[in-house]
């Protein structure tokens, strides 16, 4: 198992190494090798994602990633800025799905904004497609007509881009609650009727899981009224995008949310929600749990370990109970610790 190790910038690399030490302490036949991405690697190597990193990314079975960016590279020329290696790699990889579970530990509820009763113990999974429709659709563009500005773009999806992406949400279902809900808009938009199509028809390849359908903007407030009759949402690259980010933001502790884009092969780019937190760098108060939980999601998706990957998670379940909270989940009563401590506590769980 080659694991292609990218801590990055800002908080990065201390999150990184909490990350590494767990996956170290699980006593499984993994090389890990570091390299550089982002804003750490246009320092380093004048390329944001350079020819090192994209040849040990290829030769890796997945690729785990802190976070990149900082205030020091936002003036560079695009190409030289840190995100520009983050949308190089996740293309060159061929990544089309992008996993990012909302969960909210009951320990944490009171993080949420919505009512604890609500989003406690919430635990829904978003598929997001990630390399096709209205953000990719040509033709696109702003240009003169008649005398005034005229923009447009284009949706579209081919059957197989729908039916590989229904798959992945297919399969993560049968690793959890075996529910689907495939969210689209096809009461307006032809594109996705193709899409409620065809997610019926894969449906049958899988008739161990109920499959449900929802238009976009009743999933929309669906979300926010009665999130946990969820259990994986499947959609489109501009639903899932927005979607995604509000089920994110139910659990409202970011520090605590990992996530996965997987390409054909099941080959993947772990990393957490988060950015790079500048405003906490180098202070060891971060949050490393998000990290350590996309850990436990490549041992899930692209070794097929789920044993260890629930180790993992249930050692994070066990730190919350303990009550230890990293500054961004603190509330009074619970003990704040720093990025070491939090990992030494999850490492004592494993
Ligand atoms: P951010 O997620 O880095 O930070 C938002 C807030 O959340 C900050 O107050 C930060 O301190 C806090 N926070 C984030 N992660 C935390 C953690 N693990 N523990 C404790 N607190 C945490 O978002 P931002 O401030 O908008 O962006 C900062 C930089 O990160 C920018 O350069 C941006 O481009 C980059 N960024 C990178 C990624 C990525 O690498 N995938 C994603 C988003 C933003």
């Amino acid at each position: 198992m080659k694991i292609c190790v990218l801590p990055g910038d800002g908080i990065g690399p201390e999150i990184m190494a909490e990350a590494v030490r767990v996956l170290k302490a699980l006593d499984l036949k993994l090389e890990m090798e570091e390299a550089l991405l982002g804003g750490c690697a246009v320092d380093a190597a004048k390329d944001p994602f350079p020819e090192a990193t994209q040849a040990l990314a290829k030769a890796a079975d997945a690729v785990l990633l802190g976070a990149v960016g900082g205030p020091q590279w936002d003036n560079n020329p695009r190409e030289l800025r840190p995100e520009r290696g983050l949308l190089r790699i996740r293309k060159d990889l061929g990544l089309f799905a992008n996993l990012r579970p909302a969960i909210l530990y009951p320990e944490l509820a009171n993080a949420s904004t919505l009512k604890p009763e609500v989003v406690a113990g919430l635990d829904i999974l978003i598929v997001r497609e990630l390399t096709g429709d209205i953000y990719f659709g040509q033709p696109r563009g702003i240009e003169l007509r008649d005398g005034e500005r005229y923009g447009y773009n284009t949706m579209h999806y081919t059957e197989s881009e729908i039916r590989r992406i229904l798959r992945v949400a297919f399969d993560a279902a049968r690793k959890r609650n075996r529910k689907v809900c495939s969210v689209d808009k096809m009461n307006v938009l032809e594109c996705t009727q193709l899409w409620r199509d065809v997610a019926t028809e894969t449906a049958k390849e899988y008739p161990d899981v109920e499959l449900s359908h929802m238009l976009v903007d009743n999933a929309a407030m669906q979300l926010v009224k009665n999130p946990k009759q969820f259990d994986v949402m499947v959609t489109g690259n501009m639903f899932g995008d927005i979607l995604s980010d509000e089920a994110s933001m139910l659990t409202g502790s970011i520090g605590m949310l990992p996530s996965a884009s997987l390409d054909a092969d099941n080959k993947g780019l772990y990393e957490p929600s988060h950015g790079s937190a500048p405003d906490i760098a180098g202070k060891g108060v971060a949050n490393p749990l998000a990290t350590i939980l996309s850990a436990a999601m490549m041992l899930r998706y692209t070794f097929g370990n789920e044993e260890s990957a629930q180790r993992i998670e249930a050692a994070v379940k066990k730190v919350l109970a303990q009550g230890l909270r990293t500054g961004d989940i603190y509330e009074p009563g619970t003990t704040r610790v720093g990025t070491r401590e939090m990992g030494d506590a999850v490492l004592a769980a494993l």
